[in-house]
């Protein structure tokens, strides 16, 4: 059985802690394109300087940039049984930039999880992560950028994927176990369906 899936919802849904969860149930890597930019940018990499003043101001980093890391990304060994991508994709061009990597390797998506949470909700758990973790784009400005970006370039593709019949949508509100069994169970009947 593959898993090949992808992992919507907005800034602070809890995409992160659920596709870690989800990824460790299937034994396939979760793979977060901003935890990969966060990373290049503590280290200093070229990628990461020119991922960083987007990243500050809230903005998507330019698909040049985004899409050839993904495609390098799945094309390592560990994906072969499947992966889950976590912030890609974001905009109506990465989803047909995903199709080709895909297509061109013979694969397909099994689904699309979207973890849904109301923006009052998601504002309160990024300023209490900004607290816990001081994330730099974790201020209340950029807090609000990321939701009207991710409002206008991204929340449409949850409608794309849900005329190709991959969408699940699963409510994000709630203890964080409960969230992770509603996405299991939904998951699960829908990989094996495929
Ligand atoms: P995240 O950790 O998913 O909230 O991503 C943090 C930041 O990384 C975003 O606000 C963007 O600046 C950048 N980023 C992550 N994924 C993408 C993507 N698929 N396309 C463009 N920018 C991205």
């Amino acid at each position: 059985m593959s898993a090949r899936m992808v992992l919507l919802g907005p800034p602070g849904a809890g995409k992160g802690t659920q596709a870690e969860r989800i990824c460790a149930a299937l034994n396939i890597p979760a793979i977060s394109t901003g935890d990969i930019f966060r990373s290049n940018v503590a280290g200093g990499t070229e990628l990461g300087l020119k991922a960083k003043e987007y990243m500050d101001k809230g903005e998507y980093v330019p698909d040049s940039v985004t899409n050839a890391m993904v495609a390098d990304r799945i094309s390592q060994p560990d994906c072969v049984e499947g992966f889950l991508l976590d912030g890609y994709p974001r905009t109506e061009a990465q989803v047909h930039e995903l199709d080709r990597m895909l297509e061109e390797r013979g694969l397909g998506l099994d689904a699309v999880v979207e973890i849904t949470a109301d923006s009052d909700v998601v504002v309160e758990r990024l300023l209490n992560r900004a607290q816990e973790q001081g994330r730099a784009d974790d201020t209340e400005p950029v807090i609000r950028r990321r939701l009207e970006v991710y409002a206008e370039q991204t929340e449409p593709l949850a409608a794309m994927y849900r005329e190709r019949d991959l969408l699940l949508q699963v409510d994000g509100i709630g203890e964080i176990n409960d969230v992770t069994e509603r996405i299991m169970s939904v998951l699960r009947d829908a990989l094996n369906a495929h």
